[in-house]
């Protein structure tokens, strides 16, 4: 093993002379210069200012040189790399500014440029609604039933029990399209239909009981279209007639039904009430499945979804009239029945905090968009 030399001169070894060590540092600097993008920058760098480039190969010579000379050849090399170092970070810096721009531009969207996708459908939150109202009795195993919108007068009204003289009847309550039936006359005039439960009386005469089936549709009354009245709306209508139905029936079903809209802890209630076609007949109300009750006779916190009276007024009701059964051939001394019915609208209106029956009818996609695209 020999001892350090003494006279160990840095000129002498070859990477560490002045002019190798500024042919390095130029080379770099020139590498850098010229690199046109960040790819070529980055491979610059690993030649140039990486572990095995010239500086870094000359910088380890430093290493065996003796003490007097290293402060002089580190001193050299460290200016040369802090140089390349700087440039470097300067080109990097400048090469990401041009990229950045250049993205700027390129990536740019004109918003104002017509756009060539056609947004895709849904359907109308009053069709989803009636769907899902007619999928919790298809679970139940009832059937879904549909009849015609232009309808018989015997179908809409006799059938049904209201007498030739009931109210309903009147023109400024029903669209005649023929008719109306005058009181002595025999032949039956054609109306839209004012309700869904003339399909009650078609599926009676059609099938077999027993019967269950739930009927969505449109239906018309000649009412003028303001915030709580159209003149054309939609109901659900639900019949079941068999052997032995009460009214225990009848409250279980529609219990079922409010739940699963509204979530278990909605009960109902039913008030006396008088329809032609049910016997006996009622109001069904559910509670409010805002307040839960809780403002009724509560200043302090009142509620608008049911104007604070802890329940909202859902539809009719009743067990089906043996007069209906009757008229349908079928034997009320054997066979009972229940039927309800409500209004979509109303539902929508009070599920959904909808204000204005008018935004379900004037087609503005404002209005369905937030209910989204559920088809
Ligand atoms: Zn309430």
């Amino acid at each position: 093993m020999s001892a350090p030399n003494k006279s160990y001169d840095p000129v002498e070894v070859e990477a560490l002379k002045p002019e190798e060590i500024e042919r390095m540092r130029d080379e770099a600097l020139a590498a850098f210069a010229s690199a046109g993008d960040l790819d070529a920058l980055a491979h610059a760098k690993t030649a140039h200012a990486g572990g095995t480039s010239p500086l870094a190969l000359a910088n380890r010579e430093i290493g065996a040189l003796p003490p007097q000379a290293k402060a002089e050849a580190g001193k050299r090399v460290g200016q040369a790399r802090g140089a390349v170092n700087k440039a470097y970070a300067e080109r990097l810096a400048q090469l990401e500014a041009e990229r950045d721009e250049r993205v700027l531009v390129e990536e740019a969207v004109d918003v104002t440029l017509p756009y060539d996708r056609v947004p895709a459908g849904a359907r109308h939150p009053l069709t989803t609604l009636m769907d899902r109202v007619a999928d919790i009795f298809v679970a139940m195993g009832y059937e879904v039933a549909e009849g015609p919108e232009v309808e018989a007068e015997w179908f809409n009204f006799d059938a049904l029990n209201f007498t030739p003289d009931h109210p309903a009847r009147q023109m400024q309550d029903t669209f005649f399209v023929q008719g109306p039936k005058g009181v002595e006359a025999d032949e039956s005039g054609v109306v839209l239909r004012t309700h869904t439960s003339p399909v009650q009386a078609r599926s009676l005469l059609d099938r077999e009981p027993p019967v269950y089936i739930v009927c969505p549709g449109r239906v018309y009354r000649t009412d003028e279209l303001d915030a709580t009245h159209t003149p054309v709306f939609h109901q659900v209508e639900l019949l079941a007639v068999d052997k032995g139905l009460t009214m225990a029936d009848l409250r279980g079903t529609i219990d079922h039904m409010v739940k699963e809209l509204f979530g278990d802890e909605t009960t109902t209630r039913l008030r006396p009430h008088f329809f032609p076609f049910t016997e006996p007949s009622a109001e069904m109300d559910m509670q409010c499945y805002v307040c839960r009750g809780e403002s009724v006779g509560n200043p302090d916190r009142p509620c608008r979804t049911c104007s604070s009276e802890g329940w909202i007024e859902l539809g009719g009701c009743g067990m089906v009239n043996p007069k209906v059964l009757t008229a349908c051939g079928v034997d009320p001394e054997v066979y009972s029945g229940f039927a309800f019915g409500f209004g979509i609208e109303r539902m929508l209106m009070f599920r959904h905090n909808v204000e204005d029956m008018r935004d379900m009818v004037e087609g503005d996609v404002r209005f369905t968009r937030p209910f989204g695209m559920e088809i």
